[in-house]
């Protein structure tokens, strides 16, 4: 009995995935119209990803962008995915939504490969609920397939939260798309209530450390603590890391300093439609 929760966890079955909620506190029947609403957004065209720009610090080049979901809603205009993500997640909406953005990001990056920079990585975001599906390597296989993408050009991003589940589809899938020369990365690393084994048993590419260490990097010294430990133990680990929400000169070059190799945030660029992003990327 000596960890409770790790036990009821791993009895509640294989298919049981506890994935975080961070948003109960959503008003109920905006939920429920919202979920209503969601099922059609898919077949009417009002799902559209934004892009935004991930540097090389060192010299400020675009490696490459990280697709963000937006939602188009006839009456309340652009969500973005926290109003609406873990209700697709609740409702299993999320997988046909997670097809959608996966075949449209793959399309994205053969274009930016064509257009911009050669290797240039598109970067998506996965729900663990998409792990669910049995087939989820084999769906990323075929879209590749359709679009011409390659392997290489796509990231997966996955949370802390995915890492923890004592589930062996997981792994397997994550084997699977590195099998297919896919990359993975931890999304918000430092937020999760994980112990950290999981960097050592997941086949893991890159490490993004979560905005809430960077912000402020430049005055406070125990962020800067914290986030030299975090690139000190990617680094060890072969991962690339990557700093989310970097907003000012004075943070950027606090984290070159501490031997950051990637950054994502409004300095940089903020997330913006296909066609906005093409045209400045291809100047
Ligand atoms: P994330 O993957 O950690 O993405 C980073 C979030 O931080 C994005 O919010 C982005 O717009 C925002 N951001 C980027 N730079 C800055 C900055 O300098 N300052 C600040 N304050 N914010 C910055 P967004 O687009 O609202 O997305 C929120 C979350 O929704 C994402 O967090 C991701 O977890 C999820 N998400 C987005 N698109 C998808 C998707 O297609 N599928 C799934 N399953 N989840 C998605
Ligand atoms: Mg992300
Ligand atoms: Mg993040
Ligand atoms: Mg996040």
């Amino acid at each position: 009995y000596a960890d409770t929760a790790m036990y009821s966890a791993k009895h509640k079955g294989r298919n049981n995935f506890q994935c975080y909620d961070h948003e109960l506190t959503l008003h109920v029947t905006e939920r429920l119209s919202l979920g209503a609403a969601l099922r059609y957004a898919c077949a009417n065209h009002e799902l559209q990803l934004y892009y935004q720009p991930k540097v090389q610090l060192k010299d400020g080049r675009v490696v490459g962008v990280e697709a963000l979901l937006r939602w188009w809603h006839p009456v309340l205009g652009m969500l973005t995915p926290d109003r609406f993500i873990s209700i697709a997640e609740e409702t299993g909406l999320i997988v046909e939504i997670g097809e959608w953005v996966l075949k449209t990001a793959c399309q994205a990056a053969v274009d930016f490969n064509r257009d911009v920079a050669a290797s240039f990585k598109v970067a998506v975001n996965l729900s663990c609920r998409q792990f669910l599906q049995n087939d989820l390597a084999a769906t990323i296989e075929a879209i590749l397939k359709t679009t011409g993408c390659r392997g290489e050009w796509l990231e997966c991003e996955i949370t802390e939260s995915l890492m923890i589940e004592d589930n062996p589809q997981v792994a397997n899938t994550l084997e699977a798309l590195r099998a297919l020369g896919i990359t993975i990365a931890i999304d918000d690393f430092g937020t999760g209530y994980s112990a950290l084994n999981y960097l050592s048993r997941f086949p893991i590419d890159v490490l993004k450390i979560d905005r809430l260490f960077i912000n402020h990097i430049d005055t406070d010294p125990c962020k800067v603590g914290l986030v030299k430990v975090f690139i000190a133990l990617g680094t060890n680990l072969e991962m690339q890391i990557v700093a989310e929400g970097v907003e000012t000169v004075s943070e950027s070059a606090s984290l070159q300093k501490l031997g950051c190799g990637l950054a994502q945030g409004y300095l940089f660029g903020k997330p913006q439609p296909f066609d906005v992003l093409m045209t400045t990327l291809s100047l």
